[in-house]
């Protein structure tokens, strides 16, 4: 059992979380408070008959009790299944009744509208608010302490992907899965029981919650649990912490204000990056900045962490580096397994402990997602460079095919950024009746630059082949952005996709 590895009970005086509520900071909860309340939790899930392998949805705020209510469920060998507080209570449905949870524990405000398709679907329904009360807390359980046997190889947690390339797929993630990927990070980073983590991130994601939870527990480290991110507090908490982890979104948007300067990251030995691309010149701008270069990697809801920038050594802007120790990686070309030499681009395939066990109640989806052997078949497109460095370029899903000829968005992007007066931009393929797809360019320009179409397109008629070039460039805002920082292009391709007809 993946919480026997945390040994809250042995760290019983050592602090281990510092909530913020509205901006300030709360007493230090210590890993004793915290296995107590995991301990009445338990209880509870007890009392209610939940038996090993029972799913509870969980769709609360990030609180101390989310998370004992994480140790909780894992404890009693239940499965957990945090959903993103970004949907809508009524989006709820399918999510109990595709796990068929036996207990779901959303928000008060929103326990009117889940509680009829609970009745329907046998899901118990408890509480829990922003202040970490509701009927959970109250409900009187006998606290139970005992953590259950579990194997590697059994289901700890169901985690829904984001979504980005279609309807969110329910991950069967093992107890084996998310020890091994929290052991070898928590070993690759360094982190230690005297590090403190400036946690900012959701706890319903693969990131907040495996790699930033798990690991710092794992650890015995700190962590000040900000219940989202808040570009000031984050700014004064910087100097308190030693480890922060991210998403491009917190960087840029720490980039974008004069108060992050060197004195401000004195104390931090490391800041992670990952979940969506960092453009290569925002580390650069970062390690100018602070002084430090920030270490990007690379993962994915299905396997946890593939690969990891040193923690010692070259962390090369633009990279995810190598794979993690114990994790392998390859190259495939696109529908085929066939291996790709160094420096060739296809499909990013991954093989080892960090995998995951299957898409749930999803077999012939999970079977054609892997190739013999055990390689997963990641869904994004990359190289390997001849020192084992992985580059990504994309998603397959977002691979322009403009008559016949493959146009990958992150080089046009990537030249279209360069332009002076760009913020950014996000290359689609439309459907177009000639071309098949038409490549398009959505560009967000910096504040009072003026920049157009021509202008774009006359700069990269330079530097691109034809058949790469944008045939039309829109003009937004700016890009639309999940909670993860993701950019969603399936969601641009959707509106835009009468351009050319
Ligand atoms: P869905 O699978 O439902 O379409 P999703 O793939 O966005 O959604 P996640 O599992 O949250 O769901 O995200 C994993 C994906 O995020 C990876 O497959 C990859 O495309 C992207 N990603 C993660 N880290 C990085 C990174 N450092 N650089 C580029 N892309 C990254
Ligand atoms: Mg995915």
């Amino acid at each position: 059992n993946l919480v026997e590895a945390f040994d809250l009970a042995g760290r019983a005086g050592r602090p281990v979380l510092i909530p913020f509520a509205g901006g300030v900071g709360q007493t230090a909860v210590t890993c004793g408070d915290l296995r107590a309340l995991a301990a009445r939790f338990a209880g509870v899930l007890d009392e209610l008959g939940l038996v090993p392998g029972d799913r509870v949805v969980v769709r609360v705020e990030k609180t101390v009790a989310n998370l004992a209510l994480y140790l909780a469920t894992l404890q009693r060998g239940a499965v957990f299944v945090p959903l993103n507080t970004a949907y809508r209570p009524q989006e709820v449905e399918y999510f109990l009744r595709d796990t068929s949870a036996r207990l779901v524990v959303c928000d008060p405000a929103d326990a009117e509208v889940i509680r009829p398709v609970a009745d329907e679907t046998g899901a118990r329904v408890l509480t829990l608010d922003a202040f970490g009360e509701g009927s959970l807390t109250r409900a009187a359980g006998n606290p139970q302490p005992a953590i259950v046997a579990r194997d590697d190889d059994d289901i700890a947690a169901i985690l829904y992907t984001s979504g980005t390339t279609g309807k969110p797929k329910g991950a069967m993630l093992s107890h084996g899965n998310l020890r091994s990927n929290a052991m070898a990070l928590r070993d690759l980073w360094q982190v230690t029981g005297d590090d403190v983590m400036l946690h900012a991130l959701p706890v319903f994601h693969a990131h907040g919650l495996f790699v930033g939870c798990n690991v710092m527990l794992l650890a015995g480290a700190q962590m000040l649990f900000l219940p989202k991110f808040d570009l000031s507090l984050v700014l004064d908490l910087l100097p308190r912490a030693t480890v922060m982890m991210g998403i491009p979104t917190f960087y840029t948007r720490l980039l974008a204000d004069p108060r992050l300067d060197r004195e401000k990251v004195r104390g931090m030995r490391l800041f992670t990056c990952g979940s969506a691309p960092l453009l290569a010149e925002t580390h650069r701008e970062w390690s100018a900045r602070t002084g430090t270069a920030i270490l990007e990697r690379y993962g994915m809801t299905e396997t946890g962490m593939n690969t990891s920038n040193p923690y010692e050594g070259e962390r090369r802007p633009g990279s995810v580096g190598p794979a993690l120790p114990g994790v392998s990686v390859r190259v495939t070309r696109p529908g085929s397994a066939e291996v790709l030499p160094p420096g060739e681009i296809g499909m990013i395939e991954v093989k080892g402990p960090n995998v995951f066990r299957g898409y749930w109640g999803l077999p012939e989806k999970t079977a054609a997602e892997f190739h013999p052997g055990g390689w997963f078949i990641t869904g994004d497109l990359g190289f390997i460079q001849e020192d084992g460095y992985v580059q990504i370029v994309g998603r397959g899903k977002d691979l322009v095919i403009t008559g016949g000829f493959n146009v990958y968005p992150k080089e046009v992007e990537t030249e279209i950024d360069a332009l002076e007066g760009v913020a950014e931009s996000a290359v689609i393929g439309l459907p177009h009746a000639d071309f098949g797809e038409a490549v398009t360019a959505v560009v967000v320009a910096q504040p009072g630059a003026a920049i157009s179409e021509a202008a774009i397109q006359a700069a990269l008629r330079e530097r691109l082949a034809a058949f790469k070039l944008p045939k039309k460039v829109i003009f937004l805002p700016e890009l639309p952005r999940n909670t993860m920082g993701k950019v969603q292009k399936a969601q641009l391709r959707e509106i835009y996709r009468g351009l050319y007809s």
